[in-house]
């Protein structure tokens, strides 16, 4: 039970640089918020599930650190640099920023919104983590771009995935307060379902969550 880690080797494809490097094994969770944020048990993991290179910073998930020197495509070492300057990445806490960095990364390799959107998620989760709100909204905004691109640009490959991402699009909406367009996202969940009686507990989650939306103030 709780989070297990491992020590594993690692090669650095944007400057070569060899270093090891603590990745997840294994999670146990008791629960979740509402946007899916799961109640670890044990250590928290979300730290460990992201890798970075001590020399240039490159930050990306264990496997993308497999793939030859000079082969990521599309990124050069001094755009890393030039994403850990701006502004608004001196706003979001360390292991936030750490996500934010990866989105970004993903984005100039053009990478599928789907993954890029749950990069910014988890980013805002740690962010909620270190009880910075103003940082965790400003991940929100992106994660919800992105997301909401994925559904509609329908780049998400499992499809039991759709309605689900379609109500976290909506979730999102309503946690950053934008109401109309928290309800919009919550009613087109039905139509996205591939088997309604697997995913019943959705229909009901969002029943919930529509609800609070209308009624409560967050
Ligand atoms: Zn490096």
């Amino acid at each position: 039970m709780g989070t297990r880690l491992i020590e594993q080797a690692f090669v650095c494809p944007i400057c070569g640089r060899s270093f090891t490097a603590k990745v997840v094994e294994s999670v146990t969770h008791q629960g979740q918020d509402s946007d899916f944020y799961p109640h670890y048990i044990g250590d928290n993991p979300l730290p460990h599930f992201l890798v970075q290179c001590k020399e240039c910073f490159y930050c990306a998930y264990p496997d993308d650190f497999f793939t030859d020197h000079n082969s990521v495509p599309g990124l050069k070492m001094n755009q890393i640099q030039e994403i850990l300057n701006q502004p608004i990445a001196k706003k979001i806490p360390q292991e936030g920023l750490r996500f934010f960095l990866a989105g970004k990364l993903y984005e100039i390799q053009k990478r599928n919104p789907y993954l890029i959107g749950n990069l910014y998620l988890r980013g805002s989760w740690c962010c909620r983590l270190a009880q910075d709100r103003r940082a965790e909204i400003e991940l929100q905004q992106l994660s919800v771009k992105f997301l909401r691109e994925s559904v509609e640009r329908t780049t998400i490959s499992n499809p039991d995935n759709v309605a689900i991402v379609t109500y976290l699009v909506g979730e999102i909406y309503r946690r950053l307060e934008d109401k109309n367009l928290a309800r919009e996202w919550f009613k087109t969940v039905e139509e996205n379902l591939v088997d309604p009686e697997q995913q019943q507990w959705l229909l009901e989650l969002t029943r919930n969550q529509a609800e609070l939306n209308e009624h409560f103030i967050n």
